[in-house]
């Protein structure tokens, strides 16, 4: 069987660094995968590294697209993608997540009559004005299978009239999640670079472009985040796109207070979250990555996909608004009881399984 994944973004990177795992680890000489990189993120701290440290296979076809406007970028994606499945002919292609790659790798595809096998389906945040959201949308639609890290997520698409191939398998950042973290714990020297003292810390990430492309709620974002330094040291790994929005907003003296790094490599950004207080991310993966390391979370976001942290009192939403996010950071406590909503760990192994079983 041949499998096409197609990959863009770093979050994508880590997720495919699992599946791609178990297909080599235990499906060799039965499932031959070909990887795609589409280039929407190209700085070296955005992907060369993750494919480095994560162990995942070398692109077999880096399209070297970034850039441009939403339309045109996935536009661009959909013919290269296309010139490579018509060369390729896989059995399956394989997408993850929300991005534009996502979304062009799902059309370029269903166009050709090539099943789509999508990872992390029926996520739906009911919010039409984040790309993520149509992207994930249309993926969903056009895609044989559903592989959902959710029960909220199966329930979802049910609401949308969808219940073929859909499988709730757990979430494959759980699985990434235990492989990492020891391994990050053991190797990263990120702690002792920073200066910092675990538990007296607090981790930050901001990129979603409801808060970057929003001069005021960026702003209003990074006036909390200097307020909290003030009591608790912040650690704010900065997305290249957000710092170019902060110097074009002239918001740059707002990070002052703050220890601002590229971003992290992420043995180095997973040895963080395990070992700061409280977490302020508007990231999905990080989201979840504070309710599995059993950090508090609060979320700069009006919505969330992940509604498990928020019900479970892991994760508070917070917004744009300065005064909640100072608030709900200062006073965030981690709670005894953690339910396990986010599968069993083993995600990977059965997208990966259910996908081979279809050639039976
Ligand atoms: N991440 C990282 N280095 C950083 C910031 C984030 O390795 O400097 C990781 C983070 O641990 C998580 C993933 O990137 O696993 C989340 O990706 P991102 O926030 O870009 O996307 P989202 O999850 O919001 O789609």
């Amino acid at each position: 069987m041949k499998i096409v994944t197609v990959v863009g973004a770093r979050p994508q990177f880590i997720k495919a660094a699992a599946v791609s795992r178990v297909i080599r680890n235990d499906y060799a000489g039965q499932i031959e995968e070909v990887l795609v990189h589409t280039g929407q993120h190209y700085d070296d701290n955005m992907s060369k590294v993750f494919f480095e440290e994560l162990d995942i296979p070398h692109p077999k076809h880096n399209l070297e697209i970034s850039g441009g406007q939403h339309g045109a970028m996935t536009g661009r994606m959909l013919e290269a993608v296309e010139n490579v499945l018509l060369q390729e002919k896989p059995d399956w292609l394989l997408i993850y997540g929300d991005t534009n790659s996502t979304l062009a790798g799902a059309l370029a595809a269903a166009k050709l009559h090539i099943p789509v096998a999508h990872i992390e389906a029926g996520l739906r945040s009911f919010n039409m004005r984040m790309p993520e959201e149509v992207n994930r949308i249309l993926a969903d639609r056009v895609s044989s299978l559903l592989f959902c890290p959710t029960e909220t997520a199966v329930n979802n698409l049910k609401t949308e009239g969808v219940r073929r191939g859909v499988h709730n398998v757990g979430d494959v950042m759980y699985d990434v999640a235990l492989f990492y973290r020891d391994r990050a714990r053991q190797n990263s020297t990120i702690l002792q670079t920073l200066g910092l003292t675990p538990g007296a810390f607090a981790l930050a990430t901001c990129h979603r472009a409801e808060n970057t492309d929003d001069p005021q709620r960026l702003s209003s974002i990074l006036s909390a985040l200097a307020e909290i330094a003030t009591q608790l040291p912040v650690v704010l790994p900065l997305h290249p796109r957000t710092r170019k929005l902060i110097g074009d907003y002239g918001l740059v003296p707002l990070l002052a207070q703050l220890t601002v790094t590229d971003p992290l490599p992420f043995l180095d950004m997973v040895a963080l979250e395990q070992a700061s207080r409280v977490i302020l991310t508007d990231s999905g993966g990080v989201q979840k990555e504070a309710f599995f390391y059993g950090v508090p979370c609060i979320t700069m976001r009006d919505e969330t996909e992940w509604v498990e942290t928020v019900d479970l009192g892991w994760n508070q939403l917070a917004g744009a608004n300065s005064r909640r996010i100072v608030e709900g950071c200062l006073n965030a406590a981690p709670l005894v009881t953690k339910p396990n909503v986010y599968g069993t760990g083993i995600a990977s192994s059965l997208v990966i399984a259910s996908i081979f079983g279809q050639s039976a």
